[in-house]
């Protein structure tokens, strides 16, 4: 196999005057996780219809386990798997029979069917729900079921267009570590989309973030939060009150602030100081026990978009603070004093 489970060079798809997919360039390395993140219409669905030979490209090139996506699709096909918007299984069949029914169309002996089938519904839980008919299933369920179908013939590569969505926290977990799982045991690339960018961060080895047809970034999660800079610090402590919540989100620094259970979280204008902050909430006398500068990946997937100058919904409630003190506008400007701040609460531990 070769180094590279999907390689395109400037792939470009349009739709008469809409360019769905505008010069894609993408490595996306053999055995490991990719996801293409991005929002709805960002061009997610196009990029893997034309890697699956299901659409032809406008312009450019691509490369799918080596065979070129113009003129060897068939030998694509064989080696790959897909979950597309359909789950493609057969409701008054039996949910066993509808893997196997599968290894069929793949002609594989039946022994191998029966093997391969008992080892995908155990590894997604399915086992005791073999004889049920797929129909039966839940929601949550089914989607496991279609992601077992789309990995049963041992495929090297396998398309997942979103599939956790829809699925409750708990069934998206065990279809995330189920996967992850076989992707360890069975050296399968995976390429997924998905618009739960924390799942992403968690499971992916390396990302792309697509905007307009247009790959804003790529690169693993730890990078792009590298990438991204800390923007956002959260203060541990104790004695927060509303006043100082309030003009602490009037700060010319603060895009946003938030109270957790207890914890302040930050998000500060890129480029901003933190010391601002802390000798504010010290004014006010907050116990501050540990400060924190951090940037989750959430934190950097919104940055990557935001950067873009088109703020995605998030970073446009710029400087409204929430929390268990409720909503704060700074446009709703009131002029407020910032009191003195002591020099001795400005030693907390900014990381
Ligand atoms: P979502 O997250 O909503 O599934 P996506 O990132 O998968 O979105 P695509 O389905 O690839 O987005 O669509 C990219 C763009 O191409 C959108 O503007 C969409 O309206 C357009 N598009 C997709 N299919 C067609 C088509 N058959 N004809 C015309 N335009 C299309």
């Amino acid at each position: 196999m070769t180094q590279y489970a999907i390689q395109t060079q400037e792939l470009t798809r349009e739709y008469s005057t809409l360019r769905a997919l505008d010069r894609l360039s993408l490595e996306i390395p053999a055995g490991s996780i990719f996801g293409f993140l991005g929002s709805n219409g960002a061009g997610k669905t196009t990029t893997i219809h034309l890697l699956l030979g299901l659409l032809r490209p406008t312009a450019g090139q691509a490369a799918v386990l080596g065979y070129d996506v113009a003129t060897e699709i068939d030998q694509i096909r064989r080696r790959t798997g897909a979950l597309l918007d359909k789950a493609g299984l057969y409701a008054r069949l039996g949910v066993q029979d509808n893997l196997e029914f599968y290894g069929r169309i793949w002609h594989m002996p039946r022994r191998e069917r029966r093997a391969r089938s008992e080892e995908l519904l155990r590894q997604f839980g399915l086992w005791d729900r073999r004889k049920e008919p797929a129909g039966r299933l839940s929601f949550g369920m089914k989607r496991k079921l279609a992601v077992a179908r789309a990995l049963f013939h041992r495929p090297d590569l396998v398309f997942l267009d979103e599939p956790t969505a829809g699925l409750d926290p708990v069934s998206a977990e065990s279809l995330r570590r189920s996967l992850v799982d076989l992707v360890a045991q069975e050296g399968v690339t995976v390429f997924l989309t998905t618009h739960n960018v924390p799942e992403a961060g968690k499971v992916c080895d390396q990302i792309g973030i697509i905007r307009s047809g247009q790959l804003l970034a790529s690169g693993s999660p730890e990078e792009l939060r590298a990438s991204a800079g800390s923007n956002r610090i959260v203060v541990r402590g104790s004695g927060f009150t509303e006043e100082a919540f309030t003009l602490l989100a009037l700060r010319p620094e603060v895009e946003s602030a938030e109270m957790r259970g207890g914890t302040l979280h930050v998000w500060l204008v890129p480029g901003s100081s933190v010391a601002p902050i802390i000798s504010l909430l010290a004014g006010f006398g907050v116990q501050m026990e540990e400060v924190v500068r951090e940037t989750t990946f959430e934190d950097a997937f919104l940055s990557v978009l935001g950067a873009e100058g088109h703020a995605p919904e998030t970073a446009r409630v710029a400087r409204v603070a929430r929390g268990r003190f409720g909503a704060v506008r700074a446009d709703e400007a009131f002029a407020l004093s910032v009191p003195e701040c002591e020099s001795s609460h400005l030693s907390a531990g900014v990381a």
